[in-house]
């Protein structure tokens, strides 16, 4: 019998793993913002990695949803965008990882949806606040089955697409990441102690745009299989 709990206890976030019936308990969700130019550029700002590092913003665990479900649309916004992501989930502990040595503290891989209320978030950009409105809500982290690394060696490239209703929105390769995973995993865990359980959206290429109730979206990357989401 638990503690004296004053009302129940959330359950643990788990993970569905590709191929197998275990599961993997879900710690903390990083995104990184801005990892493709492309996309960059088409929200208005430019990034240069000679002068800037990369940055990130948080999800609650609470908000991760397996890819295939139907997600209700958010209430607040009237601007509810898809952002078709790789997804890299740690495996191992690690602080001031070396870019050399992150692959280490790699579990695997998955195909990630950071269902972002675009109004809430540029207003709060606009004004200098948190992202949370736009960013950190309910059923807005969507996961695809965690694909275990099958061999050492990061993810570099590989296509990744996203399609809404059947027509193709978003479509890019892995290699035009800014900041690639290694070098993710080293400036992260400078500020983080990593933990097992803690996954890594890593960024949204250009393409990003709205979607409406009934509408279905469909994500792929090369390598890790499908993710789908309908919005009711
Ligand atoms: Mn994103």
């Amino acid at each position: 019998m638990s503690a004296n709990l004053l009302f129940p206890a959330p359950g643990p976030v788990l993970a569905a793993i590709a191929g197998s019936d275990r599961q993997y308990p879900v710690n903390r969700i990083f995104c990184v913002g801005r990892n493709y130019h492309a996309h960059a550029a088409e929200m208005g700002v430019a990034v240069d990695k000679s002068t800037q590092e990369p940055f990130y913003f948080t999800k609650h665990a609470g908000a991760l949803v397996p890819g295939g479900s139907t997600v209700a649309y958010p209430p607040q916004t009237a601007n509810y965008h898809y952002e078709m992501e790789l997804v890299v989930a740690i495996g191992k502990a690690g602080f001031e990882i070396s870019a050399a040595a992150a692959d280490d503290h790699v579990f695997g891989y998955a195909c990630g949806l950071d269902m972002t209320r675009r109004d809430l978030q540029l207003k709060a950009r606009e004004v200098g606040r948190p992202w949370d409105l736009g960013k950190d809500f309910e059923e807005s982290a969507i996961l695809s089955p965690i694909v275990p690394k099958a061999t050492s060696g990061v993810i570099s490239h590989g296509r990744l697409a996203l399609s809404v209703n059947g027509k193709i929105r978003q479509e890019t390769d892995l290699d035009k990441l800014i900041w690639s995973i290694p070098e993710i995993i080293e400036h992260l865990s400078r500020f983080y102690h990593l933990q097992p359980g803690d996954l890594i959206y890593t960024g949204t290429p250009e393409g990003v745009g709205p979607v409406v109730a009934g509408d279905r979206i469909e994500g792929e990357i090369e390598g890790l299989g499908t993710i789908s989401l309908t919005v009711k």
